[in-house]
């Protein structure tokens, strides 16, 4: 190859856009970077085509190098290809537009290589060699009509990526806009000096500036790519966001009319653009009339036959162009605040609950205990023997009030098993069958295969009775009850409707009812303890307390759906237990026979007097010494000071100060071998059940209240067990 004068400046142009287009593969992720790079590479190879013309000694050479300089065509389609992708078109779109524009290219060049055959690019090529500056030849041709057609389809190509580029100069956020200006002056310089050429000569010959103008648009492109990090931040196209956006967004213009509505807005309302467009805007959304910058309306809409919620918000476009109003869905969030609330509140009265259980199982036992001596006492002596029965039943049912109260505030002592909902179901309505009316049809559908559960047996019965009384009440006993059973697995999607429920494996209990349904503000109240729409002495309140507990102590949840006049289905589920159904274990232990213990000593402890003097009679009636202690310390001194008076401790659990397990470890550490019960208000479970379970713990756990019988046989069986161990 000989030398030129432009031969250095060409090979530094073609260096430095070799440069620009590696930077640009650099970037490849960046959507339109591969083509950018490919342009580039297309300038390269246009610039060293120049070079071979330029260098060219014989006409043989030059024509060669001709022919090749239309492979340039390629530099329109990646250009376009660039800008197309750069603003956001799809990679599919684009590669099929890049197809169809690479056709007129491609048969250009297959054209020139054929020239000779059809002259159409150009003719009469003469060649004379000179030594004048620039090239070492001097060809002088006639452009053919087919050579226009080529650089005005390359400029067409051009100029459509330049308008391109324009209009998505006022779509993207103003800091990008020096990334596309940058572009533009790049792109602007050869063309510029390629009109210049063309302008100035109509023959092939000549030296063309454009391979040297590309060296000056890789200085505005070095800016591009490193100050405003061109093919490394792109901007995504407004209307796409606003296309993407869940939000519904409507615009309307000076005079109330829509003039823009996104895919999400469409869809909430219920509408297509083509429709609305120019309607005004409170004829597609009436509440747009009340609503004012600033204000928040919220209102609902059914989509897919759902209810969502949606907040309202109107802005005023700038100058007063019009306003922007959003629809924004917070269906879920109101569902998860309501749901928190309502949690909130039945913990709260759970708390409540609980508490007054406690109290109430407290001041039972006093009750129960003193009416068992005097019951002893008074013997058959008919004049009070019947009011103390009396209020003996009356006692009991508080206690039984207290319990279900427990149950509710997850107090309760479950005692779960491994068990099959069918057989249970079916055993508990077989023993109710007296609390439903031969008028009441009752449909058992029961699936076969049913996983098993784990849950108390007895909260399990409690349960299936206060669904179907309640479900029996509410059919004034005429219809059809219907109890179904399913395995079922919970899904993600559930999971979100309904924040109480678990993902994963469960059985599910339905009792559906075609009673007369009831209203939100019952739906509301349902499962809270003393609610009830029924008249006095009908309804206690309680049942539907109970079975929540019930079910939030078997790790389950409740689901209530209900239409006014139709009727109710009670949706229980409780999680599915791999292990085999439990045998059930046997009925009744051996009743220990009667034997009184003599001369045995109990220490009991309890910060309540009343409960201490009461319990101390009732021992002391069935034969043992006892000793009183009306708080921790007081008992950890008895112990201490003499460890073997004592052969059993009866152990209130709450107690100001030291409570009974710090009392109980505290009496373990000293050394103390005699068995210890728990007593307390609360049922067992939670902590207490930590400690009768664990070695070294308590012995045994005695619920208040307790009647003098059943405190005296638990610390007989107690004190056996430890002599026959
Ligand atoms: P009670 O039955 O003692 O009133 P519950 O806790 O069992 O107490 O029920 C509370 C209230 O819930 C009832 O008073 C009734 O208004 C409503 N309820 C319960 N179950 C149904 C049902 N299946 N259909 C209609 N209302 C019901
Ligand atoms: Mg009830």
């Amino acid at each position: 190859m000989q030398m030129t004068p432009y031969t250095l400046p060409l090979l530094a142009a073609a260096l430095i856009s070799a440069i620009v287009a590696v930077l640009a593969w650099q970037r490849r992720p960046s959507p339109g970077a591969r083509a950018f790079s490919a342009a580039m590479c297309l300038v390269v190879l246009n610039i060293l085509v120049s070079l071979f013309l330029l260098s060219s000694t014989t006409l043989d050479s030059f024509l060669f190098w001709v022919k090749m300089s239309f492979l340039g065509g390629g530099l329109g389609v990646a250009w376009l290809v660039f800008t197309l992708r750069y603003d956001g078109r799809s990679l599919r779109d684009v590669t099929r537009i890049a197809a169809l524009a690479a056709v007129e290219p491609t048969v250009m060049f297959v054209l020139a290589w054929f020239n000779d055959l059809h002259h159409l690019l150009w003719s009469q090529a003469v060649a004379t060699p000179i030594t004048a500056p620039g090239a070492l030849l001097r060809v002088d041709t006639r452009l053919g009509p087919l050579f226009w057609v080529w650089s005005a389809y390359q400029y067409a190509l051009l100029l459509l990526g330049v308008v391109i580029l324009l209009r998505g100069l006022f779509r993207v956020p103003s800091a990008y806009r020096g990334q596309t200006v940058a572009v533009l002056v790049a792109m602007a310089v050869p063309w510029t000096a390629n009109i210049l050429f063309l302008v100035g000569r109509t023959s092939v010959t000549g030296v063309d500036l454009t391979p040297f103008a590309f060296a000056l648009s890789s200085v505005a492109l070095f800016l591009a790519l490193y100050r405003f990090r061109f093919l490394d931040l792109s901007p995504i196209p407004r209307s796409l966001v606003l296309e993407a956006s869940p939000n519904g967004v409507l615009v309307l213009d000076g005079r109330g009319r829509l003039v823009d509505i996104n895919p999400a807005a469409e869809a909430i309302l219920g509408c297509s653009a083509r429709d609305v467009l120019g309607v005004e805007g409170t004829q597609v959304l009436p509440a747009l009339s009340s609503a004012t910058p600033g204000s928040d309306a919220e209102l609902t809409f059914v989509c897919d036959g759902v209810e969502r919620s949606y907040d309202l918000h109107v802005a005023p476009l700038r100058k007063r162009m019009g306003n922007l109003a959003l629809l924004v869905d917070v269906t879920d969030r109101k569902c998860m605040t309501a749901h928190l609330l309502q949690a909130q509140k039945m913990d709260a009265l759970g708390l409540m609950a609980g508490g007054i259980a406690h109290d109430f199982n407290n001041l039972l036992t006093g009750i129960l205990g003193n009416l068992s001596i005097m019951q002893e006492e008074a013997g058959q002596l008919d004049s009070i023997a019947e009011p103390l029965a009396q209020a003996e039943q009356a006692a009991r049912r508080a206690a039984g009030l207290a319990h279900n109260l427990l149950t509710f505030s997850r107090n309760g002592s479950p005692a779960p098993t491994y068990l099959n909902l069918n057989q249970s179901v079916d055993l508990t309505l077989q023993s109710i069958a007296e609390l439903v009316p031969p008028s009441m049809a009752i449909a058992r559908d029961y699936a076969p295969g049913l996983w098993n559960i784990l849950i108390d047996q007895v909260q399990l019965g409690q349960l299936v009775i206060n669904l179907v009384v309640n479900a029996r009440d509410a059919m004034n006993g005429t219809g059809t009850l219907t109890i179904r059973t399913s395995n079922v697995d919970v899904d993600d999607r559930f999971v979100q409707a309904h924040p109480e429920a678990r993902s994963g494996e469960h059985v599910l209990l339905q009792v559906i009812d075609t009673g007369n349904g009831m209203t939100d503000t019952v739906l509301q109240h349902l499962f809270e303890p003393f609610f009830t729409t029924k008249p006095v002495g009908h309804g206690t309140g309680l049942g539907l307390a109970v079975v929540y507990g019930a079910v939030q102590q078997a790790n389950g949840w409740i689901i209530v759906e209900t239409t006014v006049g139709k009727g109710t289905t009670f949706s229980t589920y409780l999680p599915r237990c791999r292990e085999p159904v439990q045998t059930q274990t046997p009925a009744l232990q051996e009743v220990y026979t009667q034997r009184t213990e003599r001369h045995k000593t109990v220490l009991v402890v309890d910060d309540e007097e009343m409960i201490l003097q009461l319990t101390r009679r009732m021992l002391e009636r069935s034969g043992y010494t006892v000793m009183t202690a009306a708080d921790g310390p007081s008992a950890v001194t008895v112990i201490q000071e003499n460890p073997a008076a004592v052969d059993l401790v009866l152990l209130d659990m709450t107690m100001p100060g030291m409570t009974g397990d710090q009392v109980l470890w505290e009496l373990r550490r000293l050394g103390c071998t005699a068995p210890i019960l728990i007593s307390s208000g609360y049922s067992l479970g939670g902590s207490i059940q930590d400690l009768v379970g664990r070695p070294g713990g308590a012995d045994g756990f005695l619920p208040k209240p307790y009647t003098m019988q059943e405190l005296s046989e638990m610390v007989r069986t107690t004190l056996d067990g430890i002599q026959t161990n």
